[in-house]
């Protein structure tokens, strides 16, 4: 990010001038009870200045206070200056709403960033690698410099960038490091990948029974053929070594750092996953949540962060039972939701069907809650004043978790129903999207999900067949039945170069790739302007109507400077767009 401030603003909101008041910064805007500030900090013109509502641009917008104080001609705006007010010239480029991510997981964004900055000499970066002999070299590569015994972790693999379909075995990793446990999660999160000697470490055998929610995969003799599935990691997972709280909190600063250069000022963390990226309700997640509360407080993190906790596990039950403990730990940092896994992923097989998968009619993927358990979960959370986000990206997880939020739905009338959220919605039944519409939930789908190139077959096609393929990632139906639509990245590795990308595959169900080149069943399609405020709004904790998103007097001054007008370029230029700068409560967050 390239800063072009007149002259550096701190991140301290009483160094804008005029009247500061402000509230709690965790809380929505409705609980805020601000009054504005008098005199501008900052104006910004000389730019398309763009309120996503009524006019569609302005000339000026004047900031103090952390808020938007005027906006429009020069004369309405030039009323707020000040001694000490800054001109901010946009010198033709954009000035927009920032953008809010309804689903990241800033741990492990944050530790993938450190370890590509610092190598670790454990850690093994799979991003892309695309044959086994590659994966088994860099394995086999780092054995030399470790003692036998230490683990080697890795991340983000995934079997169709080797061309294939079917899950890796262990031998590759097993003749690669014959005294040295291995393991490394896929690209999903929801399987991991271990040697023999790790699978030995663990206790895992032909005699070890299928956790529940979880699957050993297996040979014809039954012994474990390298891959867990789901709860199945929950087995091998504690042996792990875990992150010093140093790196876990330079990891979560370089995370914040990072989303706020894509101009994202607002998140939602899905849950911290296990290191190396793993689903894991069993870990201690107070210690990653203890860590990041820290480094918030040793120096302000340049986001808003929306924490939802993973339950059942030992951390939900504490906050369930002492909730206003948790609600506002730091001025920027909340717990908000539970977060509920109904089913697993697609790429690995552990979303639940209605259906065999059609690359494998063996498995109709993996029931991590059943509805009763997710109801269970849901209750304790709303009773405690916690909303609930529920993973569910199989067509039975996704109408399962319907099923539950109907009947809570009509068992608590008074109920805002965008208390209740899901998680992906990556493939339902027919009657499931208007059933979403109807009950008024959040619907937090992945837009840059549209990214399938599997060897010219999407990965998902190959998963549910050509023909349920109209019923995948269908945002535009979910949009024309009036669902209540947020936008996630699900980042949990480096996010990609460009800042746009989920709005340019939302708007031309295109990936960063080109391809296909007409767009992934381009009917899904949504327009620019309904793309861009959705990403650039919150649908806020305890429910209500979507805040942010569009400009106005008196709301936050979260904005961003961009170098091309996202409305207006042509669509393959949107990629191209860069974030020059990023501002939060009124301060422009210091590239340094
Ligand atoms: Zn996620």
């Amino acid at each position: 990010m390239q800063l072009r401030l007149v002259r550096r603003i701190g991140m301290s909101l009483g160094l804008v001038a005029g009247l500061v008041v402000v509230g709690n910064c965790a809380r929505s805007d409705k609980e805020a009870g601000h009054l504005l500030a008098t005199t501008a900090g900052l104006i910004f013109s000389g730019g398309r200045i763009l309120t996503l509502g009524e006019p569609a641009t302005v000339e000026a917008v004047a900031v103090g206070g952390g808020r938007i104080l005027a906006m429009g001609d020069r004369a309405a705006v030039e009323k707020f200056r000040g001694p000490d007010t800054v001109d901010y010239d946009l010198a033709g480029r954009v000035l927009a709403p920032a953008f809010a991510d309804h689903h990241v997981h800033l741990l492990n964004l944050g530790l993938a960033l450190l370890y590509r900055a610092e190598p670790l000499p454990t850690f093994v970066d799979l991003t892309g690698s695309s044959s086994l002999e590659a994966i088994g070299e860099a394995v086999q590569a780092r054995t030399r410099a470790l003692a036998p015994g230490t683990w080697i972790l890795g991340q983000n693999w995934s079997q169709g960038a080797w061309g294939a379909t079917e899950l890796p075995t262990h031998e590759v990793l097993s003749a690669a490091a014959p005294d040295h446990p291995v393991y490394l999660t896929r690209v999903d999160g929801h399987a991991g990948w271990a040697n023999n000697k790790a699978l030995r470490s663990a206790g895992i055998d032909a005699a070890t029974p299928d956790p529940p929610g979880g699957v050993i995969a297996r040979t014809s003799d039954r012994s474990p053929s390298g891959v867990l599935l789901e709860r199945a990691n929950e087995l091998l997972r504690p042996l792990l070594p875990v992150p010093s709280p140093a790196e876990i909190r330079r990891a979560f600063r370089l995370a914040a750092e990072a989303l706020s250069a894509q101009g994202v000022t607002e998140v939602f963390d899905a849950g911290f996953l296990g290191p190396p990226g793993i689903v894991d309700l069993s870990l201690d997640l107070e210690h990653y949540l203890t860590n990041l509360v820290e480094t918030d407080l040793e120096s302000p993190l340049p986001l808003r962060v929306h924490l939802m906790v993973p339950a059942p596990s030992p951390l939900a039950e504490r906050i369930v039972a002492d909730p206003v403990r948790y609600r506002h730990l730091t001025p920027r940092i909340g717990v908000t939701h539970l977060k509920l896994y109904a089913d697993g992923a697609l790429g690995s097989r552990g979303a639940l069907l209605s259906h065999p998968y059609a690359d494998d009619p063996a498995t109709k993927g993996i029931e991590r809650m059943s509805r009763q358990d997710i109801k269970r979960e849901a209750l304790a959370a709303l009773d405690a004043g916690l909303d609930v986000a529920t993973h569910a990206i199989g067509d039975t997880a996704v109408e399962w978790t319907l099923d539950v939020y109907e009947e809570i739905l009509g068992e608590q009338p008074g109920l805002r129903p965008e208390r209740l959220r899901i998680e992906h919605f990556s493939y339902a039944k027919p009657e499931d999207f208007g059933r979403a519409a109807k009950l008024g939930i959040v619907v937090a789908v992945n837009p840059d999900f549209v990214a399938p190139d599997d060897q010219g077959l999407a990965m998902e096609d190959a998963r549910v067949g050509l023909g349920n393929s109209e019923r995948v990632y269908a945002i535009g139906r979910l949009a024309a039945a009036g669902a209540r639509l947020a936008f996630g990245s699900d980042y949990f590795a480096a996010p990609p170069a460009e800042p746009l990308l989920g709005f340019y595959a939302a708007t031309t169900r295109q990936n960063a790739n080109g391809l296909p080149v007409d767009g992934w069943h381009p009917d899904e399609r949504l327009s620019r302007i309904e793309s861009l405020r959705i990403q650039t709004r919150l649908w806020p904790p305890g429910g209500g109507e979507p805040e942010r998103g569009v400009l106005a007097v008196g709301g936050r001054a979260d904005l961003v400077v961009l170098t091309d007008d996202p409305l207006s370029v042509e669509a393959s230029a949107i990629l191209g767009i860069e974030v020059d700068a990023t501002m939060i409560d009124g301060a422009i967050v210091d590239a340094d």
